[in-house]
């Protein structure tokens, strides 16, 4: 009987809610992986079948997990399982085992010997320590034993809702993606928003950004996205604010329906893609304009990295090559030649006469639900 054995990291720590978090992730690789999955003793076991690797390491909360078979609690039915989890081929190999239930009465040393033994008399190979084709993977818990050699590393984190909701601004670019996915991965549940321009390249951009979502959606098992319409706003915008300032009251505008979405949705933030410096609007200053158009908390997970960071993780979790598709979001396209880096709020209060126009609009946006 095939089983995956899963570990995680930092819900081990969480004390008196670490009951919480397990339940939560034994809820999220379910939904994720489709499989049964229950909870044993500080790791999660989970039903086997090909191809759910590719699931398991998408999901916020697993740090590793092996792939293998379930042997009983004696020494001759984990010989047993070893030969059967052992690659066809290889030439050397180690046994690693742990004993987290003390009461079994053969040692992990012991066990490395005993089962290294036993392998080297079966298959003629030879134990390496230091550098093996194989490891062969012992855990004796208080009810079973997993044995396998296949083993994979997950992306680490939190579960996926432990945190609470949060709304993520998405735009077409490379960070916003990578901003939401940091977000799950710290146990926030992702909401995602986009404003458009219903006038501008529109088919593109939509597929685009539906493209993104659906690839978001693989971290949480679910997403909802809202598409929010945002060309009368915009025009509202071009004819009250000067050029130079523009940027900043469109983003301003869209933290405003972001936090009327955030209503709707019982949602405690809002995270964007935002990077220090990287673009004009994006200055210490300007952001500070810009996160206090929000009442609610304003988290951009990207704010330390630089660009090449950023492009790596988007490559990893498979949303650059969207990002990169050359259609680009309503704001990119009506950038000024001369952008304010040092706005002040009070210049910008003064232009925003349009904001009562912004509760309707957050109305009109078209909801979406994506499912893996
Ligand atoms: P990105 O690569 O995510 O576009 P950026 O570094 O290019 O980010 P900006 O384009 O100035 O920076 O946008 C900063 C953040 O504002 C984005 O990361 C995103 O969270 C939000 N944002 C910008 N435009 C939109 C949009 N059209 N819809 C939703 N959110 C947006
Ligand atoms: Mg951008």
């Amino acid at each position: 009987m095939e089983c995956v054995v899963v570990h995680y990291g930092e819900i081990g720590i969480k004390g008196k809610n670490r009951d919480f978090f397990e339940k939560k992730l034994v809820e999220n690789i379910e939904k994720i992986t489709k499989a049964n999955a229950r909870r044993k003793f500080g790791r999660i076991e989970v039903d086997y079948y090909e191809g759910i690797e590719d699931r398991l390491k998408k999901i916020p909360g697993i740090r590793n997990f092996g792939v293998g078979l379930k042997a009983e609690k004696d020494i001759d039915s984990i010989k047993l399982a070893a030969l059967k989890v052992l690659p066809k081929e290889f030439e050397s190999f180690k046994v690693q085992a742990s004993r987290s239930d003390k009461s079994f009465p053969i040692t992990s040393p012991e066990i490395n010997q005993e089962l290294g033994k036993f392998i080297v008399e079966k298959t003629g190979k030879k134990v390496d320590l230091k550098n093996p084709d194989v490891t062969v993977w012992v855990e004796v818990s208080s009810k079973e034993v997993y044995v396998y050699c296949k083993k994979y590393n997950g992306i680490g984190g939190l579960p996926v809702g432990t945190a609470g909701k949060v709304i993520s601004l998405i735009s077409g670019g490379i960070d916003s993606p990578v901003a939401a996915f940091m977000a799950m991965k710290r146990g926030c549940e992702v909401v995602a928003v986009h404003f458009f321009n219903e006038t501008l390249h529109s088919r593109e951009v939509r597929k685009k950004i539906i493209m993104l979502a659906q690839k978001l959606t693989e971290f949480q098992g679910s997403l909802r996205l809202y598409m929010v319409p945002f060309e009368s706003l915009q025009l509202e915008i071009i004819r009250e604010v000067p050029d130079k300032l523009r940027m900043i009251a469109y983003r301003r505008s869209m933290m405003r329906i972001a936090n009327f979405i955030a209503e709707k949705e019982k949602a405690k933030a809002v995270v964007t893609g935002d990077n220090l410096s990287q673009v004009a609007s994006q200055t210490i200053e300007n952001l500070k304009v810009i996160h206090s158009a929000s009442s609610l908390l304003v988290i951009s997970p990207l704010i330390g990295l630089d660009k090449e960071e950023i492009v790596e993780i988007s490559k990893e979790i498979g949303t650059y090559e969207i990002s990169i598709l050359p259609y680009k979001d309503c704001c990119s396209l009506l950038v000024s030649k001369h952008p304010e880096t040092r706005a002040r709020e009070e210049d910008i209060l003064k232009c925003e006469v349009y904001k009562e126009l912004e509760k309707d609009v957050a109305d009109m946006a078209e909801v979406f639900d994506f499912e893996i």
